[in-house]
């Protein structure tokens, strides 16, 4: 490849809205087969909202909230802004915590009044009813977390991300320069089927319930299976698997480890772009060939 054609198809990339790191990269892009992509804030806009609250007999509605909105108060991950937006509208002023911590991939914990407060996936065992509420959620893909106190479920609370407009064609467009789309969570299952069924990803090819630390060994053992992964995503817990990935491809709207980490950049956040940037390196190197 001589640089100058690849300067070319940087400069096109520019164009289409591709920051690419180096003109070497693009050469990277063309034995690529697979392409992971990470589901919230990369194939759905990653911009939740609270939608219902469950609670257990005895629990007040009010008061689950805001133990909930006080928690995720402190804390960026989308879940988090959702709940504590739609508790703040719901209930007014959250009360303090203390001991706050961040629980990467399960959640956020803390003292509030003096007890033990979690929101996320903690629990193993629910009551029946919460149980039942949770799954019907997570059947329509929204995301259920359980709000606790003392280990002790009070309630269930449902966030909903809308699927972007783009991904189903995005995926369309993947397939059609013969890649297998992959969808990685952390995530429920079921929520991960819903939202991969709706853009036309095979259930076999869906990876739920992986921890952060855990997505860069989706995209290993991927890679010992004789594949050549990209990888797309936008979160802190992209960024080392964007880093492993053959190439790492980062949402523009997304977090700035996940920029750091990547090979190219899709400024708008549209994932049709990835499937512009496969198909302007193959083009760029059949030139130069
Ligand atoms: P993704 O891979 O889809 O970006 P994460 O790894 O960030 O998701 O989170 C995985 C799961 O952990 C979430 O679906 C949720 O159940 C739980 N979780 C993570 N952070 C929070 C939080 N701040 N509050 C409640 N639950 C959380
Ligand atoms: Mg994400």
């Amino acid at each position: 490849a001589t640089p100058t054609a690849l300067m070319v198809g940087t400069g096109r990339g520019a164009q289409l809205g591709i920051l690419i790191r180096g003109p070497e990269v693009l050469e990277s892009t063309r034995r690529v087969d697979t392409v992971v992509l990470d589901k919230t804030g990369t194939v759905t806009t990653g911009r939740m909202k609270l939608q219902q609250v469950y609670v257990v007999d005895g629990a007040a509605e009010k008061d689950v909230l805001r133990l909930a909105g006080a928690l995720e108060h402190a804390s960026e991950h989308p879940i988090a802004q959702a709940i504590a937006v739609g508790a703040q509208e719901r209930t007014g002023d959250l009360p303090a915590v203390e001991h706050f911590a961040n629980v990467p991939g399960r959640g956020v914990r803390g003292h509030v009044d003096g007890h033990e407060v979690t929101v996320g996936r903690f629990l193993e065992v629910l009551p029946d009813e919460l149980a039942r509420a949770k799954s019907a959620a997570e059947a329509e893909g929204r995301t259920a977390v359980v709000v606790a106190r003392d280990g002790v479920a009070l309630g269930v609370l449902t966030v909903a991300d809308a699927i972007k407009e783009t991904s189903a064609e995005a995926v369309r467009e993947l397939r059609a320069l013969g890649l297998t789309p992959v969808l990685l969570t952390g995530d429920n299952r079921a929520v991960a089927q819903a939202v991969a069924r709706a853009v036309g990803i095979d259930s076999a090819d869906v990876m739920a319930e992986v921890l952060p630390e855990d997505k860069v060994d989706v995209v290993k053992r991927l890679q010992s299976e004789g594949r050549t992964v990209a990888m797309v995503g936008d979160g802190v817990n992209d960024a080392a698997a964007l880093a492993t990935a053959d190439l790492g491809l980062a949402m523009g709207t997304g977090t700035d480890a996940a920029i750091e980490a990547s090979d190219l950049t899709l400024v708008r956040g549209d994932l049709r772009v990835a499937a512009d940037a496969i198909r302007l390196s193959r083009r760029t190197l059949a030139t130069i060939k």
